[in-house]
């Protein structure tokens, strides 16, 4: 491959979204257009699949470079592997006119999107989902301490801890969480009960079940469960799934206005729009309902920790704070052991416990963290403690969308007050795991970014407002989150 050609490091002021970016520029009288595919050599046990995964580079065109007046060609990857791991091949040189450089530049970047893998302009990049890709290159790097082994001959029982509420809870895991929360300071656990389920999702129900028939909600009627609009999409359908006789889902915490008994459930940071909540609901006769504090956000990768979290009943996730959702693991925090012992019923009426294989994985996780802090050396490098090196990641993401949006004339987005954090030792601000973006126009939002760039977002309606705004994956894939900056800065360009 072309040797020759001066390669260097991308600048944060790059006219590209990629981190990753790869510039290559030559100082010639002429354009010069490369096409060349580059296939990263997978082998082993340490790119496991044992495939060949293809990616074109782009080629784009840029305006002369200042130096001498001459033009420059960068070539970026969407998301490139170390050069070591990688074979180049040239399959196209071609050699542009200089007058003729503006018009071919286009060309290039529409023949090269279309051979591209990875989100050619005419496939959908789909930033609707809450996955967590993003995080994926701090775990690569910790595979090996991260790794667990388990024999066929263990974990067997349905049983962990006889002596504990959460029966089925294995001790390290409990451990684990207890030290992480001390670690960041974002939760007491001292002298309260910890239940784990599957996922924060099936606590949330268990929640539900265990608020809507303590002995103090004596009402005929279902329970009112109420969030503050927008509020996190998954909350009225699993209220209502079952149409419970105990609970069901009444909307939007800022409206309710019965003289009737009532759950709030308080998102902070708030799922989809990144806000710092507390409750909002109370009754005609002014009295206050049942809450839930829903935390999954409340890290520090997200936002500043600013105090110790201390309600009644709360609930965290794995797939949030480490980023591993797969692994389905969440726990709630709870002050009154009557509600850990009606949700530990819950977790097991449907689902007889929660796996040990996950458990096993999530503690052996957090106690990578936890003990990476332990073992943090002065002059060691940031990027080794993972809320850190995630938070890099997110703020930088940030920034991105951030000067994309400043240049939009369909979309804005919210922004968020500084605070001191007391994990970092820094004022900062909230770098949410998803960007609410709302249009400009009063239009649909969705619909717009569905039809005119092919993203597919979850719509404002989903979470209580209207269409104008959208909910987009801030943790997606390199190549999907640049795809989608790069089609959203190139409206105008584009036509549309
Ligand atoms: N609460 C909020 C606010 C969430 O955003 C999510 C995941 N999107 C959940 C709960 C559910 O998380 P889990 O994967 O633990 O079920």
């Amino acid at each position: 491959m072309p040797s020759s050609l001066l390669v260097y490091s991308p600048s944060t002021s790059s006219v590209f979204p990629s981190p990753q970016l790869l510039r290559v520029r030559l100082q010639l009288p002429f354009g010069v257009a490369l096409f060349f595919r580059w296939c990263r050599l997978r082998s082993g046990e340490e790119e496991d699949d044992g495939c060949c995964l293809s990616l074109l580079l782009q080629v784009r065109v840029r305006r002369p470079a200042p130096v001498f007046g001459l033009p420059s060609v960068y070539v970026s990857s969407r998301s490139l592997p170390p050069l070591s791991s990688v074979r180049v091949c040239v399959f196209g040189v071609f050699v542009v006119p200089l007058e003729k450089m503006k018009i071919i530049s286009p060309i290039i970047m529409g023949v090269n999107n279309i051979l591209s893998d990875a989100s050619p302009p005419n496939s959908f990049i789909n930033l609707d989902q809450g996955d967590t890709a993003l995080l994926e290159s701090y775990w690569r790097k910790m595979k090996e301490e991260c790794a667990v082994v388990i024999k066929g001959c263990e974990l067997l029982s349905y049983v962990s801890d006889r002596s504990n509420v959460c029966w089925f809870m294995m001790p390290e895991l409990t451990d684990a969480i207890k030290k992480l929360h001390a670690l960041v300071g974002n939760a007491e656990t001292d002298d309260r009960h910890i239940v784990v389920g599957n996922g924060s999702t099936q606590l949330f129900q268990a929640s539900l079940f265990a608020l809507s028939s303590s002995s103090s909600s004596h009402s005929p009627n279902p329970i009112n469960v109420v969030a503050a609009s927008p509020y996190y999409s998954g909350y009225p359908d699993e209220t209502d799934l079952v149409r419970s006789s105990l609970y069901k889902w009444s909307g939007d915490a800022k409206e309710y206005d019965k003289n009737e008994a009532y759950i709030e459930i308080v998102t902070s940071p708030n799922n989809p729009d990144g806000s710092i909540r507390t409750p909002v609901a109370s009754n005609r006769r002014g009295v206050e309902g049942k809450l839930i504090h829903d935390l999954a956000y409340y890290w520090p990768q997200y936002t500043p920790i600013t105090h110790k979290a201390d309600q009644d009943l709360m609930l965290f996730t794995f797939s949030k704070c480490t980023g591993h959702s797969g692994s389905r693991i969440g726990w709630a925090i709870v002050k009154d052991i009557d509600m850990a012992k009606k949700m530990t019923t819950f977790v097991v009426l449907n689902s007889i416990g929660v796996s040990k294989e996950s458990q096993t994985r999530a503690a052996k996780i957090m106690e990578v963290v936890c003990n990476s802090y332990e073992n943090f050396k002065l002059g060691s490098k940031n990027s080794e403690l993972f809320f850190e090196y995630s938070k890099c990641l997110i703020k930088e993401r940030w920034g991105k969308l951030r000067e994309v949006i400043k240049q939009s004339d369909y979309f804005i987005l919210p922004n968020f007050p500084k605070a001191y954090c007391n994990f970092t030792n820094e004022s900062s601000e909230t770098y949410p795991a998803f960007a609410w973006l709302m249009h400009k126009k009063d239009e649909d939002g969705v619909g717009y970014l569905e039809k005119k760039l092919k993203v597919l977002a979850r719509s404002g309606n989903r979470f209580g407002s209207g269409p104008r705004c959208a909910r987009i994956n801030m943790l997606s894939r390199d190549e999907d989150f640049d795809e989608f900056l790069r089609r959203l800065s190139n409206i105008k360009e584009i036509g549309y």
